[in-house]
């Protein structure tokens, strides 16, 4: 109940809105809406509105504060995300103001985080590669998640942006058919799946996961939006913006492998845990494809229309080892 259900070839049919007219959700009969669950100071917060308010407060301490663990039944936190609009509870008061928090990562410490490559077409052509016959999936190290407007320290002068749709599973599971995944998606947000195309083409083949996990090189959020929150979660506008020009402007629809076929395909490999984070590839338009990286200042923004915007100032430290090695464009 209340979340994504299948019905027809697109896959995707969204329950009625409580937004659509004068029903501001009384909670009997609709059923739980979404919910946009964020990082405050490393407790979890339901957004609501203009306003967020901490999850354990507002549900009297039924539920915790762990995301990970809130992510594992996502239905409980859109439960509590109905109580807070209908104004059942308020946890500590009226809630905090979003304008001037200080957001974190709304998964801090995901299990495991899963990159896909060249999952758009006009991304694998500007690399000129193929288009992969199987999802390509590598690895970001966590330690590379960050906050969503966290500073990127770039360790090379050929560090390059891929702004990307990331999927937060909700309850784990293994060998999911294509047909249940959106039930395990908890949310999705927005992701910057920074690269060093320095270290990652140093060595053949080239070392993706490396080459995309320093410190910094994952800044996610501003929150996980759960997909009842959109009207379509499976074609959703992405824009990358590098200082005032834009250099990515796609749509999640042009997915090679789209959310149910990633999430079906990693679970049949590996188990997936609630709180697991994929970032989904990237649209065409990336710095190394045209020879142009990131330079100290630069101020990368990242927007996934009804999701949200994470901005990323970078900020050039110390050389890494491989740092002077020159990319293959
Ligand atoms: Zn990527």
């Amino acid at each position: 109940h209340g979340r994504p259900r299948r019905t027809s070839a697109h896959g995707w049919s969204r329950q009625p809105s409580r937004f659509d007219g004068t029903d501001v959700g009384d909670g009997d009969d609709d059923g739980p809406m979404g919910f946009r669950l964020g990082n405050v100071d490393g407790r979890a917060v339901l957004v609501v509105g203009g306003r967020f308010v901490d999850v354990e407060a507002a549900s009297d301490g039924d539920l915790q504060s762990d995301a990970r663990s809130l992510l594992s039944s996502p239905d409980a936190l859109a439960e509590l995300d109905d109580r807070l609009r209908a104004g059942a509870t308020s946890g500590d008061g009226a809630g905090r103001d979003v304008a001037g928090a200080d957001f974190g990562p709304p998964v801090a410490d995901p299990p495991q985080v899963f990159g896909v490559g060249l999952n758009y077409r006009n991304h694998a052509a500007e690399g000129g590669m193929d288009v992969p016959e199987v999802p390509l999936i590598f690895t970001k190290f966590r330690s590379s998640i960050a906050r969503p407007n966290a500073d990127i320290e770039l360790r090379s002068d050929y560090c390059d942006y891929e702004g990307e749709l990331v999927v937060v599973i909700g309850p784990g599971g293994r060998d999911i058919a294509v047909d249940d995944a959106w039930a395990h998606v908890a949310g999705l947000c927005v992701g910057q799946d920074i690269s060093d195309r320095a270290v990652q083409m140093a060595a053949t083949p080239p070392q993706f996961s490396l080459g995309k996990s320093f410190d910094t090189f994952g800044p996610i959020g501003p929150f996980v939006v759960s997909p009842d929150e959109l009207d379509d979660p499976s074609a959703l506008r992405i824009t990358t913006h590098v200082n005032d020009e834009v250099r990515q402007d796609g749509s999640t629809q042009d997915l090679i492998f789209d959310i149910p076929t990633l999430v079906s395909y990693l679970s049949h490999i590996t188990t997936l845990h609630p709180g697991d984070v994929i970032f989904t590839g990237t649209p065409g338009g990336v710095g190394v494809a045209q020879g142009r990286f990131l330079a100290d200042g630069d101020v990368i923004t990242t927007t996934i229309d009804g999701i949200g915007t994470i901005t990323n100032r970078c900020r050039r430290i110390p050389d890494h080892p491989n740092a002077t090695t020159i990319p293959a464009g």
